[in-house]
């Protein structure tokens, strides 16, 4: 069942700044401006103080956005609140990085004060299909700044990639995957371009200046898994891979309960996956705690303003009936190559996945896209490319 409110163990905190918006990104982030991140730094305070009595985190993941924009004065100003909350010490603490964002004295603050894991968002390392997506980094800065944070400390660091680009080719795609796993991270995160509205690229394939292909994502996503099958990579969710301890890396602790998922996993992402709860900070961040879901404004001068007045900053607030948080815990579950091991998802939700969800089961079975085990529960690798629809198939 869900955790009580005084021992929420999950921290996201959402960073809405970009030095640019990328062609693709439909995250809550904007350009930055020096004066409103100084706002957004003073308002955040605010809200960790509001949620302190009731956080113990064993996981934090700062995202966005761009975290690594804020400046070596911003990030010392909330470290030290984080300290005098009593918020540091997390067994794993991610910030998100841009490459062009990355100096060590940056990286070794944050790892003086706990911070334990970068996620670098790379998504290509091709100089051509960089500037494709708007991004603001070039091949060479993700070279140095892997280099600068090795150096910082940082002994697990994810490397974000994308594929399906418009204009990537199958050897563009095999190139970047040679010089990514050459950098040794120990995890890799790797997205299919999505084609949100209201972004650039949609806009650009409506006009029709390109051709979605998707034979080619679907090769390219085979590709993948094989590939970081071969290097020693563990394909643990649908876009995500991790290493094992041994060859010099020790495991991070505490160890995972499940020995089905890898050493190097994102924890953080585990516990979403497996239906923990967690607080959500920040403009436009969710949090989900004890069968209340809410979300912050997606704006942040109001964020700022509502926080300044004492208030929590919640745009929405959802009580979910059980059997609705239980069917998307089963679906969001489903994505992790370990699926659900029927006593943990009991443990998560309440509900016996084989006598509320027989039917869907068995269906997946049929379908040759699941595996039922006495134990457990799983989609196979050809489940595993259909994850939305077969997920979709357990919400109540
Ligand atoms: S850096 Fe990330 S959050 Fe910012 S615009 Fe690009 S994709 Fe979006």
């Amino acid at each position: 069942m869900s955790s009580t409110t005084a021992s929420v163990r999950s921290l996201y905190v959402h960073v809405p700044f970009c030095a640019h918006k990328c062609e693709y990104c439909a995250f809550y982030s904007e350009a930055s401006s020096g004066e409103l991140i100084n706002r957004y730094v003073g308002a955040l305070e605010r809200e960790l103080e509001l949620v302190a009595g009731t956080l113990r985190p064993q996981t934090i993941f700062f995202g966005g956005g761009t975290p690594s924009i804020l400046n070596l004065k911003q990030w010392h100003q909330l470290l030290h609140t984080m300290d005098r909350l009593n918020l540091l010490g997390a067994a794993e603490w991610t910030v998100e990085c841009n490459p062009a964002t990355v100096s060590l004295d940056k990286a070794k603050l944050l790892r003086d004060f706990g911070v334990n894991r970068i996620s670098m968002g790379v998504q290509s390392l091709d100089e051509r299909l960089l500037e494709r997506l708007g991004r603001i980094h070039s091949r060479e800065q993700v070279f140095k700044s892997f280099d600068t944070l090795r150096a910082a400390g940082f002994e697990n660091i994810n490397v974000d990639l994308m594929f399906a680009i418009p204009t990537q080719t199958m050897e563009i795609w095999h190139a970047t995957l040679n010089e990514a796993f050459a950098l040794q991270s120990e995890h890799l995160s790797c997205y299919e371009v999505i084609y949100e509205q209201d972004t650039p690229l949609f806009a650009q394939l409506k006009a029709g200046e390109f051709d979605v292909d998707e034979d080619l994502a679907y090769d390219m996503y085979e590709t993948l898994i094989d590939r970081c099958e071969q290097s020693g990579f563990f394909h643990y969710e649908v876009a995500n891979f991790a290493r094992r301890a041994g060859a010099g890396r020790a495991a991070p602790r505490p160890v995972l309960s499940d020995p089905e998922i890898p050493d190097f996993a994102c924890r953080h992402n585990v516990n979403y996956w497996r239906g923990g709860d967690y607080h959500g900070l920040g403009p436009s961040a969710t949090a989900y705690i004890g069968g209340l879901r809410t979300r912050n404004w997606s704006n942040t001068p109001l964020y700022c303003e509502q926080l300044e007045k004492g208030k929590r900053p919640f745009e929405t607030r959802e009580e979910l009936p059980p059997l609705q948080r239980a069917g998307e815990i089963a679906a969001f579950g489903l994505r992790m190559t370990a699926g659900w091991p029927f006593e943990e998802f009991q443990k998560a939700s309440g509900f016996d996945l084989r006598s509320e969800w027989a039917g869907q089961m068995s269906e997946l079975v049929n379908k040759g896209w699941a595996e039922e085990s006495p134990v457990r529960f799983r989609l196979n690798r050809q489940g595993l490319r259909f994850a939305d629809s077969a997920a979709e198939m357990f919400l109540r």
